[in-house]
């Protein structure tokens, strides 16, 4: 049973969940380290949807008791014994700009050298930023690079195994550095090609075009490439546009949507629109 939080900056239900598994989910050569962590929480007050987002609440430095920070759910799923749920964590490092030493991110760091048994905090959830449309006719065009694929995943098992089917067409656009590194469609663990043969779904990759030094995956480009298929959802009424990963993204998806649309100014006009009829749901980290 979750309990609550006395701390005056947070007074959201806390609860704990048990780590089943951890597994890395990018090759160990890679420079991009994201694990995948399963729990499982007991506790009947956890009530997670798909794309959701938990805040967990990390062991906390200099006297701060957490140090909390955001997480998509990549999936969830109500068990007999509790609701078990996934996450996908990237380990952040940064350099201090005085001493120009590497420090790893608090959370990210924590998550990732977690131990199966172990007992995490959390609160949430907290958003559901990528609901679940009610019409099963709607069209999905998700836009994803690295871990923002957490919450579209989820999202993707749910309308296709929970939901029964899935109608309007489902478009997902993942980017990654390399082939290898494309979570959840690489050769090592591929699950999301379990919805290929859907007739309504369809993956774009995209990756960059030069990984080893550094070059931006071409999110852009891949876009522009299939410009007829964004644009027509775009501008089907009937259709969403959810856009999920750090921040970094949002350049490009601009870049290739103003190309798409004609001009900055029309892509601002049209983005305006979409996002005032909550048809442009971001989030960006
Ligand atoms: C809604 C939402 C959903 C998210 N979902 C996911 C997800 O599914 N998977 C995922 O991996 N992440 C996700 N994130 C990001 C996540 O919340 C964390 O921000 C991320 O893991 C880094 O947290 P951290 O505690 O490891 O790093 P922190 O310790 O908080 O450091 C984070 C960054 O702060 C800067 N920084 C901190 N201290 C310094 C310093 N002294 N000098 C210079 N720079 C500094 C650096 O840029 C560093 O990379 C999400 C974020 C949001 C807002």
């Amino acid at each position: 049973m979750g309990k609550s939080v006395t701390s005056a900056s947070d007074s959201a239900q806390i609860h704990q969940a048990q780590l089943l598994s951890s597994t890395r989910i990018t090759p160990e050569a890679s420079r991009e380290e994201v694990w995948q962590l399963v729990f499982r929480t007991n506790d009947p007050d956890f009530d997670a949807k798909p794309g959701s987002c938990i805040r967990v609440l990390a062991p906390g430095e200099y006297g701060n008791r957490y140090h909390p920070r955001l997480y998509s759910l990549a999936d969830h799923d109500y068990t007999t014994a509790g609701t078990e749920f996934a996450l996908c964590v990237r380990r952040c490092f940064f350099v201090d700009d005085v001493n120009g030493e590497e420090y790893g991110g608090v959370a990210s760091n924590y998550l990732c050298d977690l131990k199966p048994q172990s007992v995490v905090e959390f609160s949430g959830p907290v958003s559901y930023p990528f609901a679940i449309p009610t019409d099963p006719y709607t069209n999905l065009l998700m836009i994803g690079m690295g871990t923002g694929i957490a919450p579209f995943r989820s999202l993707i098992r749910s309308i296709y195994e929970k939901h029964g089917s899935w109608q309007g067409k489902v478009r997902l656009f993942h980017g990654a550095r390399s082939g290898l590194e494309m979570l959840y469609m690489n050769d090592a663990n591929n699950d999301l090609a379990l919805y290929y043969d859907q007739p309504t779904f369809k993956a774009f990759q995209t990756v960059s075009p030069r990984p080893a030094f550094n070059e931006p995956v071409a999110m852009d480009k891949t876009l522009e490439q299939n410009a007829a298929e964004v644009w027509g959802m775009v501008n089907s009424p009937n259709s969403r546009i959810y856009v999920a990963g750090l921040t970094k993204m949002q350049a490009q998806i601009d870049k290739a949507m103003s190309s798409i649309a004609g001009s900055p100014e029309a892509w601002s006009e049209k983005r305006q629109e979409l996002v005032a009829a909550g048809r442009w749901v971001e989030l960006l980290y």
